[in-house]
């Protein structure tokens, strides 16, 4: 296992980190491989691919926003854990609740959690529709998603957990300009103001990504979000 490829990109953008958390990244990216070969985790099987896709772009973000001023972070849609787990390493005094609707996959997140001493991550099944309306809702500081939908969508699932005062970072690719144009109206419903776009290249590579922050200003409005599949059919504004 090469720890120098991950940590030189990490390097490169400005992360810093030790050997302890670049062991847990590698170690869960083994575990993550070796998952995948039972069931649909990832379609990012290569380690320098992974390094990139998955390690380096999940922590991009640690730049330009202080994740460790926050207590408690949702991670809607986390998938196989992305980019929850590795932002969750980098903070171990930081409380990560990873959000899918997939079971299953939560269940391979919270064995490897538990197996690599990862103690600041809990998961949470269901559906972001729903969870937005229970105990969590207006519970978070921050809330994170990747790859989940689109900017419209994504807002009206996720601002109703997000605290007022909060954020919202979505990682999105770079040809959302259009899409983050059209989502200004959900954002508005939602209690959101889009605060900041911010466009990046990992290092060595021709990935750009963006971040989109948008800061939580008002409460949502009790009818958001709408029932479970309605804002992916009929998206706000
Ligand atoms: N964030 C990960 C996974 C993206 S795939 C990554 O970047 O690699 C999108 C994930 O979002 C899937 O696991 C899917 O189950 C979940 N998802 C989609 N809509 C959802 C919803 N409304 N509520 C909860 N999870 C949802």
């Amino acid at each position: 296992m090469d720890n120098g490829f991950l940590g030189s990109i990490l390097e490169k953008m400005n992360i810093s980190n030790d050997s302890e958390k670049l062991d847990k990244l590698n170690s869960f990216y083994e575990l993550l491989v070796e998952k995948n070969k039972v069931m649909n985790l990832t379609a990012i099987t290569d380690y320098n691919e992974a390094c990139i896709k998955h390690f380096a772009d999940s922590l991009a973000l640690i730049p330009y926003f202080d994740v460790s001023q926050c207590k408690t972070v949702a991670d809607l849609g986390t998938g196989a854990g992305f980019p929850g787990v590795p932002l969750a390493i980098f903070f171990p005094e930081v409380q990560f609740t990873l959000i899918d609707s997939v079971n299953k996959k939560l269940l391979f997140i919270e064995e490897s959690c538990s197996s690599l001493g990862i103690e600041n991550v809990r998961v949470l099944h269901g559906r972001a529709e729903d969870i937005s309306h229970g105990e969590f809702r207006q519970g978070f500081d921050l809330a994170v998603s990747r790859a989940v939908s689109n900017l419209s969508v994504l807002s009206e699932l996720i601002l109703g957990m997000v605290k007022k005062g909060g954020m919202f970072v979505s990682y999105k690719s770079a040809q959302s300009d259009d899409e983050i144009k059209s989502s200004s109206k959900a954002v508005e419903l939602m209690g959101g103001r889009i605060e900041k776009v911010i466009d990046f290249t990992i290092p060595d590579t021709e990935l750009e990504r963006k971040f989109v922050l948008i800061k939580k200003v008002k409460d949502t409005p009790k009818r958001f979000p709408r029932k479970a599949g309605t804002p992916l059919k009929s998206p706000l504004g």
